[in-house]
């Protein structure tokens, strides 16, 4: 996928508007068709029947009528792509579009080009004989750094060339967020090619430091300053003590989402380059197993038992989410598909690299690692990501075994326990 920064006009930008309004006005639509399905009933209409009853809701319905017939039928087009990639997505189920939230529409390009097989021969109709034409957007470049592309509706809208050559794509989805239009054109980017060098990296994500590599290299996913924090929460203590539906409170929320959008567009820009360099340097990544999902669960427990240090661990939870370890593994394995590993995560951060033994007392603070056993001295998390790239970190827990017929009684704490966070400041922001 592309995507590049849009800047339509005024008018256009009213137009383009109007055609998100329309396309989640029938994706809710097609949601609400298929939320009425329970087992026994017959299934929701699929995208063919969905396109039939679309023409039939333009003709009773005036407002429909006068938005873009292409748009509408490109959500139902989205909408059974989503349905059928509901259990491989990671999205689940297709849900309700939120005006202000998910602005956005999709347009299938009016060019017709004629479409040729993988090796290189023109495709031709199995029946006729003749060339096939598939669909194209229409885009020109104005110059170096910007070009132009055909909206239904709006004629030519502006877009800012990020890159060297135009994409070719059938389709492009235009999305309006955080007061930002953008365009995503619809190609799948060919996987950046191994190196052959054989070099092996292991990856150590934390808190304190975004990624230690294994070859010493220490990388960090760039946050807001504390600057910006004081301004979110100057906004945040105005707006909230504005009174109930004013402007202030409005706009004092604005730009609290607006410094929050930078943080999110920072971290992206830092797992994308990344996750580019590993890719080009690396034969094979290895990122230790994580369920981050798991791992940043609120502790806050029921009514009746609540959990402990819930603060703390929403502060905890903010800052894993913060580093974007999830994203900077997914871009990896989708730029070097077949080339990143996933390292049982337990003890690789306890594990000494240099002869293999398992202590808690080796890891000295969250910093330093000394080896108890062989005096290998080493910085913590370096010597986590040689686990990791060695692949070696889970073994059996130390199991605390009861003789014959005894009850285990748990005494103490175990000595491959990793020093807990009572020195370790967690950034309350
Ligand atoms: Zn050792």
């Amino acid at each position: 996928m592309s995507r590049f920064c849009m800047y339509p006009t005024g008018g256009q930008a009213g137009v383009m508007l109007e055609h998100c309004a329309h396309a989640r006005y029938v994706w809710n639509l097609a949601v609400e068709q298929h939320a009425h399905w329970r087992p026994g009933r017959k299934s929701g209409p699929g995208f063919a029947e969905q396109c039939r009853q679309l023409t039939e809701a333009r003709r009773d319905n005036a407002w429909l009528a006068a938005g873009n017939a292409d748009v509408q039928q490109q959500a139902l087009k989205d909408f059974a792509k989503a349905k059928t990639a509901r259990f491989v997505s990671g999205f689940g189920e297709p849900t309700w579009r939120k005006k202000y939230r998910h602005e956005g529409f999709r347009v299938i390009g009016t060019d017709r080009v004629p479409e040729f097989r993988p090796d290189g021969s023109p495709k031709l109709n199995a029946k006729t004989g003749r060339q096939v034409h598939g669909r194209s957007v229409v885009v020109r470049k104005l110059n170096r750094r910007w070009a132009q592309v055909k909206v239904p509706g709006c004629g030519w809208v502006r877009f800012r060339l990020c890159r060297a050559e135009l994409p070719a794509a059938k389709t492009f989805r235009v999305t309006f967020r955080n007061n930002q239009w953008h365009i995503a054109f619809a190609v799948i980017p060919d996987a950046i090619e191994a190196p052959g060098t054989g070099k092996v990296i292991g990856i150590d994500r934390g808190v304190k430091i975004t990624a230690a590599l294994s070859d010493g290299r220490k990388l960090n996913c760039p946050q807001l300053t504390t600057k910006e924090w004081a301004q979110i929460r100057k906004h945040q203590r105005r707006a909230a003590r504005a009174p109930k539906g004013s402007d202030r409170k409005r706009a004092g929320y604005a730009k609290v989402a607006k410094l929050k959008a930078r943080e999110a567009d920072r971290r992206k820009d830092w797992c994308e380059k990344t996750s580019t360099i590993l890719a080009r340097t690396c034969d094979l990544v290895r990122f230790e197993k994580l369920n981050i999902k798991n791992m940043t669960a609120s502790a806050k427990g029921t009514v009746e038992q609540p959990g402990k240090q819930v603060r703390q661990k929403a502060g905890l939870n903010r800052a894993v989410l913060a580093h974007g370890w999830g994203l900077l593994r997914r871009r990896t394995e989708e730029k070097a598909p077949g080339r990143v590993e996933a390292v049982p995560a337990p003890y690789t951060s306890l594990r000494c690299s240099a002869c293999g033994w398992i202590e808690k007392n080796s890891r000295k603070s969250q910093a330093e690692f000394v080896c108890v056993s062989c005096g290998f001295t080493c910085n913590a998390d370096e010597n986590a990501s040689c686990n990791v790239a060695a692949g070696q970190g889970g073994i059996p827990r130390p199991r605390r075994t009861a003789g014959a017929g005894g009850v285990t009684v748990a005494t103490g704490r175990s000595s491959a326990r990793e020093p807990q966070s009572t020195g370790i400041g967690i950034p309350l922001a």
